[in-house]
This record gives structure tokens, C-alpha cells and sequence, in this order.
């Protein structure tokens, strides 16, 4: 099949080479020549697990192109998708601009019938939005299918591979029928494709993304009633999680959660709801308590060191919003930093992936160290951000050397509460004893 992908970031590019490895021809389209102009060279743009392996081959074998001229781009295609971006506006919507702009262009653009997909994130009614937006300056056939994506970065390959389930929207027998041949090769061992209507479709991501938020600022507030009464969270999670109503995932506490996705999704159906007339209460709480959450240890660093942070200085791993993942975007480390930095204090970093990224953001506000160890010179504190697992077993006689202070303030609580204890630590988690 020949396939189209207007928007080359995550979800892009992940959607295009991997409907490439399938041995489909993919032209892949961004407004970024400079983005196009490195993956033609075979230089991948953003770090995720086991893709570039997949990128370099179908671009070797010439089922993967880039371009940045829409209508070359999608002269051929079968299936059009669009993984653009749909930020938060000024409102807390999700602004349509990119996905309604490019649909105006792909009016201008077809002459023949093609199927046009919504892959980004898009509230209710978009597709229908879509539709009109295309129909302006095209008056042939064409449909619009809603199929909201699910992978996660980090493990956007095999996400995107091997798919628990692809939601189709679509009340279209043609493009029904196109969507079940093109994702047919991702679901073999048997995860269904669900089809149902466009308006379902779109629900179904802000369903599924604003309920695991829902999960993790549900176990934040646990946690923080941990440390009120004496019990440790990480008990409490795996009582509760061995029961199969509520699952073993998206159980951890933490200093909240960030990214490109949640953030703006929870805000966004709050906003839709609220639209058609709904208040969404359950929704609001889950963003009131991810906002405290993002500097739920900022307190007991404060008070660990007199009640204020001025002229501190602090060693701070992990930037990316998770592990694996090099996107900084809403990370919980960036909202630590502000704070410390407007508070007097100041910061040497490291992340395996996302300095680059944090270093276009803050430039020498901050060190940015060559490896964890090199951020503990002259630091008062170690702060813990994103659970990389490079970080779980580390040499603590390193740290013990380079640190000013036995302190760790942990945001992901990566070390055993007791074995830590006995190293002589003084270790602040989330929701364990160690707070008390
Ligand atoms: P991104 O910012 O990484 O990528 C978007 C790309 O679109 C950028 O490369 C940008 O240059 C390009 N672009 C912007 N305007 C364009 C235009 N007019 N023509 C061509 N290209 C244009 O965004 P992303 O993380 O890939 O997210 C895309 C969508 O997918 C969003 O709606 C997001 O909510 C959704 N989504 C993201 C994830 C994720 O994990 N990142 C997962 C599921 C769904």
C-alpha cells in the first residue's frame, strides 16, 4: 500500500517506518527541512528504542521517504495520515490549527479518492471538521476515519508493532475495509481491530489517556496518606494491585506525571466537557493533584536544609518526562529546576537521552554533567527526577565521595528504603517510611 504521514515527530515517524517494515512505501512530510533534511540522510531525530534499526533499513530499501513538500508527498497515496501536533490553546483546548490547516491544503491537493486519518490526538466532532475543511476546495471523494494512536515513547516500536487493540472510526465500508488490510500484519496474534464511529474513535484516546492519569494521581494521593499515617506505599500498591480489577500498572507514585500526552489530554476533555455542559470533577482533581505532585519534595528539601535553598547547590538525574524517551516536554525535573533556580539555588544535571533538549531550554543556567557521577561535585543534595534504570544500582561509594551530604531526595523511589538507610543516607521518597 502506498501511505502518506503529515507530521514526521513521535508519532510520525514511529507510524511511518513502522508501516514501512511491513512493506508498505511510506513518504513521510514535515514542515521542518531541517528535520527532513537529517532523516534523508539517515540521521534519526529523536531517540526511541529499537527504531532506528527499523528507520536505516526501510530507508535503505527505499520504502521510506521524506519531503517536505506536501503535495509530492502524498501524490500516491492510498491513506493520508495526519500525526500532527493539536497543543493546548489559550483555552485548555486542543488547538485544530495544524490538522484543519493541512487538511485545507489536502483539498487543494486531491484528485482521486483517499482516505484521510486522523492518528493525532483530536477532540469530539474533529473528523467531521476535517471533512469540511477538505470539501472548501475539493468536491471529489474522499473519507475521513478517526484512528487515535496509543503507543507509548519508550516503547513506541513494539507498541506500534504489536498493538493491544487499533481503533478505527468510521462509518465508511471503503475505508473500513483499507484500514483492516493496512493494520492487518500488526495484529496476527489476535488483538482486534475495533471499529465504531468517528465521534466514539475520538472519546476513546482522551477516554483511555485521562483515566491512566486518573491512576497515577490516585496513587499520588495514597502515598501522600502514607506519609501521614505511617504505612508504605509500596506495600499498599502491591495489595492492591494483585487484585485484577485494578492492575499491577500505573500504580507507582512519583513527583506526578508529565509529557506531551497527559497534561494536555486530561485538560483538554475537561475543556470538551465543559463545552457541553459537563464539569468533569473527577478530571480537575486529577490535574489539581498532578500540579502539587510536580514539587512534592521541594517542602522537605527546604526544611532538610534550614527552611530555604538560596545558594545551594544541588545534583539533579533524570530530565526527560520518563525513561527511554528523550521528550522533556510537561517533565516533572523542569518544574524541580524553576523552583530551585528562582529560589537561589543552583543545578548540575544529567540525563542519559534529554540534554540536548533541556540545553536548548536553559542554556548555562544550569550544568549539564557528562555523567551522573560528574554532577555530584560540591552538591549539597542528590535529586532524583526519572526513574532511567541506569540509575537504580549506582555506585554509592562514588556518590558517598562526591556528594557534600548523604542526601538523596528521590522522586521515583528507585532505592530500598532499609538497605539505603543502612549506607547511612538521610533518602527522602514518595509515600515511604523514610519521610516520616
Ligand atoms: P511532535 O511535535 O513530536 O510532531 C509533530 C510534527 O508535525 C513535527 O515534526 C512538526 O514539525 C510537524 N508539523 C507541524 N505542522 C506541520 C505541517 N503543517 N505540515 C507538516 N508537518 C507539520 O508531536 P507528536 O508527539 O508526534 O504528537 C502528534 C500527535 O499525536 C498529537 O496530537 C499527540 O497528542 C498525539 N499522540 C502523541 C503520542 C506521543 O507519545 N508523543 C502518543 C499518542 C498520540
Amino acid at each position: 500500500m502506498k501511505i502518506s504521514v503529515v507530521g514526521t515527530g513521535y508519532v510520525g515517524l514511529v507510524s511511518g517506518t513502522c508501516f514501512a517494515e511491513t512493506g508498505n512505501y511510506v513518504t513521510c512530510v514535515d514542515i521542518d527541512p531541517k528535520k527532513v533534511e537529517k532523516l534523508r540522510a539517515g540521521q534519526i531525530t529523536i531517540f526511541e528504542p529499537g527504531l532506528e534499526k527499523l528507520f536505516l533499513r526501510n530507508l535503505k530499501e527505499g520504502r521510506l521517504l521524506f519531503t517536505t513538500d506536501l503535495a509530492q508527498g502524498v501524490r500516491e497515496a492510498d491513506i493520508i495520515f495526519l500525526a500532527l501536533p493539536t497543543p493546548p490553546g489559550e483555552d485548555g483546548s486542543a488547538d485544530l490549527k495544524y490538522v484543519l490547516g493541512v487538511a485545507r491544503d489536502l483539498g487543494r491537493i486531491l484528485d482521486r479518492y483517499v482516505v484521510i486519518v486522523d492518528k493525532s490526538t483530536v477532540p469530539v466532532g474533529t473528523a467531521e471538521k476535517v471533512r469540511a475543511a477538505v470539501a472548501e476546495n475539493y468536491a471529489g471523494e474522499f473519507d475521513v476515519v478517526s484512528n487515535p494512536e496509543f503507543l507509548r515513547e519508550g516503547v513506541a516500536v513494539d507498541d506500534f508493532m504489536k498493538p493491544d487493540r487499533v481503533v478505527v472510526g468510521t462509518q465508511s465500508e471503503r475505508a473500513r475495509k483499507l484500514m483492516s488490510e493496512l493494520y492487518g500484519p500488526y495484529l496476527r496474534s489476535g488483538n482486534p481491530v475495533i471499529f465504531m464511529d468517528e465521534r466514539s474513535a475520538e472519546l476513546t484516546k482522551y477516554a483511555a489517556n485521562s483515566f491512566l492519569a486518573t491512576k497515577i494521581s490516585f496513587m499520588n494521593e495514597v502515598a501522600q496518606l502514607c506519609e501521614r499515617l505511617g504505612a508504605d506505599v509500596d506495600l499498599v500498591r502491591r495489595g492492591i494491585g494483585s487484585d485484577e480489577r485494578i492492575g499491577k500498572r500505573f500504580l507507582f507514585p512519583g513527583i506526578g506525571y508529565g509529557g506531551s500526552c497527559f497534561p494536555k489530554d486530561v485538560q483538554a476533555l475537561v475543556k470538551s466537557s465543559s463545552e457541553v455542559g459537563y464539569d468533569f470533577r473527577i478530571l480537575k482533581s486529577v490535574m489539581d493533584v498532578n500540579e502539587r505532585q510536580k514539587l512534592h519534595l521541594m517542602p522537605s528539601i527546604r526544611s532538610y536544609f534550614g527552611g530555604g535553598i538560596a545558594g545551594r547547590h544541588f545534583a539533579l538525574w533524570g530530565l526527560a518526562f520518563k525513561p527511554n524517551t528523550d521528550d522533556i516536554r510537561e517533565a516533572p525535573a523542569l518544574y524541580m529546576i524553576d523552583a530551585m533556580l528562582s529560589e537561589g539555588a543552583s543545578v548540575a544535571c544529567f540525563d542519559p537521552e534529554a540534554m540536548d533538549n533541556v540545553r536548548a531550554l536553559y542554556g548555562d543556567r544550569i550544568r549539564f554533567a557528562d555523567n551522573p557521577y560528574d554532577t555530584l561535585q560540591e552538591a549539597d543534595a542528590l535529586i532524583i527526577a526519572t526513574e532511567w534504570n541506569e540509575f537504580r544500582t549506582p555506585d554509592f561509594l562514588r556518590i558517598v565521595k562526591n556528594l557534600k551530604n548523604k542526601v538523596i531526595f528521590d522522586g521515583r523511589n528507585l532505592f530500598d528504603v532499609e538497605a539505603i538507610r543502612d549506607l547511612g543516607f538521610h533518602y527522602v521518597s514518595v509515600g515511604r517510611p523514610a519521610n516520616l
